[in-house]
This record gives C-alpha cells, structure tokens and sequence, in this order.
C-alpha cells in the first residue's frame, strides 16, 4: 500500500469524532524500547478494554532499541498478535521515527520503512541542534526549532501522522503556542497528514480535537502507551472530553 493510501486506513476527519470517537489505540511502546511490557500483553489488554485497532509504534533511534536488530523479531511479534486477534482486533505494525532535517529526513532504515504499515513522524532531538540537548535551548530557541521541525513534518510524504505536536518543546522547555500549533495543524490538513490526539501530551486533548476540526485536519488517537495501564488512555479521555461538551 502507497503511503498515501495507507493515510485514510490509519486516521479518520477530526470532525467524524463529534458524531463517534473510533475505539483505538495508536501509540504503543513495548520492551523492544522503553516499554513495560510485551507486544502479545498489550494487544491482549487491548482486545479486553474492547478496542478495535491497536497500532505498535516502536521507536526508531537506534540508541531507544533494547537489543540491536530488534526490528524483525519485532515485527514478527507484531504479525503473531495480529494473528491471534484476526476478526476481533487490528493489529498493525507501525513506527514512531524522529526528523533528522528540515526537509524529509526520518531516523528509519529502508527495511523499517518497507516493512511498516504505519509511520509517525516526531520531533524528539530537533535538528539543527548540533549536540545541545532540548533541555539547554531557551524557550524561544526551543519554540523555534519545534515549530520548524512541525512544519518539515507536515511536508513529509513519508509519514502517515505527526506524532504529540508540541510535546518535546513542552516537555522540556515551554509551552508551545497555539497559534503555531494550529499552522502546523492546518499545513499537514493540505497534505492529508493526520495529527495524533496525544492523551500524554496534549491536556485538555480535547482542545487539540478543536484545533484539528476547525482546521480539517484528519486525526489518529494514541496514548503514546509505555505500559498495558496506560493502553486505551487516549480514547478514554476523548469520550470524557466530549461528554462534557454542550451539545
Ligand atoms: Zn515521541
Ligand atoms: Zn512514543
């Protein structure tokens, strides 16, 4: 499947979410990297909370990996999950991979690229940063180099979403501006890429959801999960922020 085509498979108008939030889960981390726990666990927790679509996105720096050539037992791990759950839950094969330029660079080896159905697309260590740690920018530097590293990503045919707009900058240093959010947002809009709904990242997430439907921008739903409690948190706090809405 193009990249393209796999764009509508694995996000869905922000605007659809008003009317049904999809049951899913697109943001997993697992003992490959920083994880708690395993692929078959997690896709079993989720398969219990009755979702319907889990995505596994390892992280792609090599330096995250737990043991090196990790991809293809990885990937086989993923296949048996999706296996197991056929008819009851999707299970795809996803990546999360940081840009490494300003243009459409991604921490990915061709293998990775090939073999994954889905790809987010993230700003961890902004580039440009030329050995400084995210931490040491100031805010305004830190801004800035989200803010570029958000719009090379919204540009990138590579990916099928923009992983937790904003997070790093706001981890580690400031709060990331509205307006450059909703620029970003209305940039990857043009070019049918989709932005995560982070429950991790994005509080209250049902602001960024506003942002995205005013921008008509295409959504996924990812609770950047590192362990089988924190599964489904991103759904969860949708369907809160929703309920709480005047209709
Ligand atoms: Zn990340
Ligand atoms: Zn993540």
């Amino acid at each position: 499947m193009s990249r393209e085509a796999s764009r509508k498979t694995f996000s869905v108008p922000a605007n659809d979410l008003l009317r049904r939030v999809p049951a899913w889960e697109c943001h997993v981390h697992t003992l490959f990297s920083d994880g708690r726990d395993g692929i078959l666990d997690c896709a079993a927790r989720a398969r219990d909370l009755g979702l319907t679509r889990i995505i596994f996105t390892e992280h792609t720096e090599p330096w995250k990996a737990r043991t090196p050539g990790w991809f293809k037992e990885y990937a086989a791990q993923v296949h048996e999950a999706a296996r197991l759950h056929a008819g009851a839950l999707e299970v795809f094969l996803g990546l999360e991979a940081p840009a490494t330029d300003l243009r459409d660079g991604l921490d990915l080896s061709a293998e990775m690229r090939a073999a994954a159905d889905c790809i987010l697309g993230t700003a961890h260590r902004y580039p440009g940063l030329e050995g400084r740690r995210v931490r040491d920018l100031s805010p305004a530097e830190c801004i800035e180099l989200e803010f570029e590293t958000l719009k090379a990503l919204a540009r990138n045919p590579g990916i099928d979403a923009i992983a937790h707009l904003g997070g790093t900058c706001g981890l580690y240093c400031a709060a990331f501006p509205e307006d450059l959010a909703a620029e970003v947002i209305r940039m990857a809009a043009q070019n049918g890429i989709a932005i995560e709904l982070n429950s991790r990242y994005h509080q209250p997430i049902g602001r960024m959801l506003d942002l995205c439907v005013q921008a008509g921008a295409r959504v996924t739903i990812g609770s950047d999960a590192h362990s089988l409690d924190e599964i489904g948190t991103a759904f969860a706090a949708l369907l809160a922020a929703l309920a709480k809405e005047p209709s």
